[in-house]
């Protein structure tokens, strides 16, 4: 069965954003696209440096937040005044549809 993944060059527009910096303080860091996952959504690898200064709440401070979310600069974290539960729908990495690391 071939599925159809996602439009030619969304993938390379995705990956012009690796490095670069957005949020309220750009503490946001784009680090990586990940692969497709089974929820077919595609998501990025983003580290929060006010995050990251909280590890007991926000562990090591890296998301894998949807990546339409990213491309508009949207995302918003756990240190983010905007965060609110609603906003989990932007971070599936809590949830179990991505798994780090194994
Ligand atoms: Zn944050």
């Amino acid at each position: 069965m071939t599925k159809r993944g996602p439009k030619p060059g969304l993938f390379t527009i995705l990956t012009e954003l690796i490095g670069q910096k957005f949020g309220p303080n750009n503490q946001l860091e784009v680090l990586a696209v990940n692969p497709p996952i089974a929820c077919r959504q595609r998501t990025m690898k983003v580290h929060c440096a006010e995050c990251a200064k909280d590890p007991e709440m926000f562990g090591d401070g890296i998301y894998n937040f949807n990546a339409v979310s990213v491309k508009n600069k949207s995302a918003i974290c756990g240190c983010n005044s905007r965060y609110a539960f609603s906003e989990a729908q932007n971070v599936v990495g809590s949830h179990g549809c991505v798994k780090k690391g194994a």
